[in-house]
Order: C-alpha cells, then sequence, then structure tokens
C-alpha cells in the first residue's frame, strides 16, 4: 500500500494522468486531505464511487496509530506513533500563546550519538518518507481537533540525514493547497551536517534553520557531539555564514545548558566571540535529565548568568520555556522506555 501522504500536488497530478483521470482530481483529493480533514477515500464526496474504490485499493491514509499519549499540565501533548512496520516514532505537541506548534520526529532511531541524548540510544532503523512526517501533523490534528501552526523538525532523527524526505515534507506542508503552514512556521534543526546546510542555503525557502550546538569550543563539543570531530565548529560557522549571506535569515543557535560542562561565564564569553558577527540569536535550553547518560540541568542561577554575560555582550539570546518536563519531554525518551531501553 502507498502512503498517500508521500505525493506532492505534481505526483498526484502525474499518477491521475496515468490512470486517464482529468488532472484536477489531485487537487481535489489534496484538499480532502489536507483542508477537509478526510480519514478515508470514502469522505471524498465529490469522487466518483468507483474513483475511491480505486484509491481505496492504492493508496492508504492509515499510517500512524496512536500507540500512548501523555498529556502534561501545560497542556504539551506527547504521542507516541506506531508505523506500519511496527516502528515507533514520537511528536510533541506544545500550546504557545502564538500558536500550536508539532516536534515531529525524522528518522526511526539516530546516529549522531550526541552524548546528552536519549534518542541515541536506539541506533538509525530507517529514514521515515516525506508522508510518515506529514502523518504526524495530520493524526495529531484529528485528535485534538484544531490546527497546527507552527512545525519544528527537532524530533528524533537528523533531519539533514535525511535531506530529500524533509525537504519533501516540508514542501507538501506549504503547499497551499496542502496544509498551507507559512514557510517562517517551519524550522528545521540540524547538529551540524554542512553538507546539508549548504544544500539548504540554495532550496529559495523561507523556512527556518537551527543549528544545535551546546558548546563554546571545539574541546567540549567534541565531548558532547561527536560529529564535531567530522564537522568542526570553524567550517560550521563558515557554512552557516554562507547561508545567512544567501537567504538572508537569522538563524537560532540552541545551547542545552549542562551544570559543570558547559555552563561557566567564561564559556558564554566564547559563544559571544563565536558568534560576533552572524545574524543570530542563542536560545539556550534547560537540559531533560536521561537518566542513562549522568548529565545535570544547570541551576536556575548559573543560567541566568550565562544569560546575562550574553546580553552584555550584545548577543540575542532567550531561555526556552519548559514544556512537559512531567512527562518524558526530551528526545527520544517516551520511545526509549517502550523500546525496553529504559
Ligand atoms: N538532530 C537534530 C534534531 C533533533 S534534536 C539536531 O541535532 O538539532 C532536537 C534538539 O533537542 C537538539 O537541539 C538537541 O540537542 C536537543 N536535545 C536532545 N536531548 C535533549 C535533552 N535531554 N534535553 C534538552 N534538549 C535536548
Amino acid at each position: 500500500m502507498k502512503n498517500i501522504y508521500d505525493y506532492s500536488l505534481e505526483q498526484l497530478t502525474e499518477y491521475f494522468a496515468l490512470i486517464k483521470q482529468k488532472p484536477f482530481r489531485a487537487k481535489q483529493v489534496f484538499s480532502w486531505l489536507y483542508q477537509k480533514d478526510a480519514q478515508s477515500f470514502e469522505d471524498m464526496s465529490d469522487l466518483s464511487k468507483d474513483l475511491r474504490n480505486q484509491l481505496n485499493e492504492e493508496f492508504t491514509l492509515d499510517v500512524l496509530k496512536i500507540k500512548e499519549k501523555q498529556v502534561s499540565r501545560d497542556g504539551t501533548i506527547k504521542y507516541l506513533f506506531e508505523l506500519l512496520d511496527g516502528s515507533l516514532i514520537e511528536s510533541v505537541l506544545m500550546i504557545h500563546d502564538y500558536g500550536r506548534s508539532l516536534c515531529v520526529t525524522s528518522q526511526v532511531g539516530c546516529n549522531m550519538k550526541c552524548t546528552f541524548c536519549a534518542s541515541g540510544l536506539l541506533n538509525k532503523q530507517r529514514n521515515l518518507t516525506a508522508g510518515e512526517i506529514v502523518a504526524q501533523i495530520i493524526k495529531v490534528q484529528e485528535d485534538v481537533g484544531q490546527r497546527i501552526s507552527h512545525v519544528v523538525v527537532m524530533g528524533t532523527g537528523e533531519p539533514f540525514d535525511n535531506y530529500d524526505n524533509v525537504m519533501d515534507f516540508v514542501r507538501i506542508i506549504n503547499h497551499p493547497h496542502g496544509l498551507a503552514i507559512g514557510a517562517r512556521h517551519i524550522t528545521i534543526s540540524t547538529c551540524g551536517l554542512i553538507d546539508g546546510i549548504n544544500k539548504y542555503s540554495e532550496e529559495g525557502i523561507q523556512t527556518n534553520l537551527a543549528i544545535s550546538l551546546h558548546a563554546p569550543n571545539d574541546e567540549i563539543r567534541n565531548e558532547l557531539m561527536p560529529i564535531n570531530k567530522v564537522y568542526p565548529m570553524d567550517d560550521l560557522r563558515e557554512a552557516v555564514s554562507n547561508y545567512i549571506s544567501k537567504t538572508n535569515r537569522r538563524v537560532t543557535f540552541e545551547y542545552i545548558l549542562l551544570k559543570d560542562i558547559n555552563d561557566d561565564i567564561i564559556y558564554a564569553r566564547q559563544l559571544a566571540h563565536y558568534l560576533r558577527g552572524l545574524n543570530a540569536y542563542v536560545n539556550l535550553i534547560p537540559y531533560n535529565s536521561v537518566d542513562e547518560h549522568g548529565y545535570q540541568p544547570s541551576s536556575k542561577e548559573q543560567a541566568e548568568i550565562f544569560k546575562s554575560e550574553l546580553l552584555r555582550l550584545h548577543i540575542n539570546v532567550t531561555m526556552r520555556k519548559e514544556h512537559g518536563r512531567d512527562i518524558d519531554g526530551a528526545c527520544g525518551q517516551l520511545r526509549a522506555k517502550r523500546n525496553g531501553v529504559k
């Protein structure tokens, strides 16, 4: 069975040409899927019965099942989904004053091996297809009965290690006949795969880029993120700088504050120095403890000191509000538990 959400409008149009149907059928189906929230081909009442049956034989809309749901006191909802092949993935819905943001997963497992992260507890099993990422949004919208306004590709997996599918996903949800989620409301977060950043610079799309930096220098970053040995910080900075010149977009640098590892005031100064001259801002992230790894979150006081020092050095900085602390909030935590890793 083919996953209908894998198809762009252009691909569906080709499909209908192939089965000798009018090309506008593709728009009709797209509108049912993404604007009228159809849950089956049966729902698509302006298609003939025969066509609906034919579609039903070739395609499916049921690519994700909700296995488990955790609702946090702050309204955050964490979903554990099962894919058709039995793989488990997570998505997290966060409620902000500006809308509803969904954090989606891009791979089953992850190979980046960041030492603080729960996702890497399981190696990458495979890439998700574009439609399996799209379906995470569809399922959550269906479950809460409300529209998702913002999407962050910050769940399990490294999006630039699944570049083509992630970009297909972005185009489908951004398409005016699709979910029509504005490019500026879509963010891709990478651990710093430079080839991916270079390609992304050329896409001609107004989506956002976030870099998981988490360290002020190569020595610490090598410890936290093994990928830094392949793409060290100077090279990363150059790629980001090129991205900014080409796209004119401001870049977010994410920085998890880890007690006694990267939260000294000296490191705030090194970080400021690294970012000097880049159109960027820093998002400081409180660490969600992962039992296996032994890292601790920085104290509130230390986090404030770190933040103030960046501000004093004229670096734009925000502190991420915590979401879903009480519900296995961090990437891969719920899935790792259910797979018996934790
Ligand atoms: N591979 C991509 C996207 C997935 S990780 C990337 O590296 O950006 C999404 C973000 O969550 C990253 O910034 C990651 O470093 C962070 N993260 C992972 N584990 C975390 C934890 N336990 N607490 C807080 N943030 C975490």
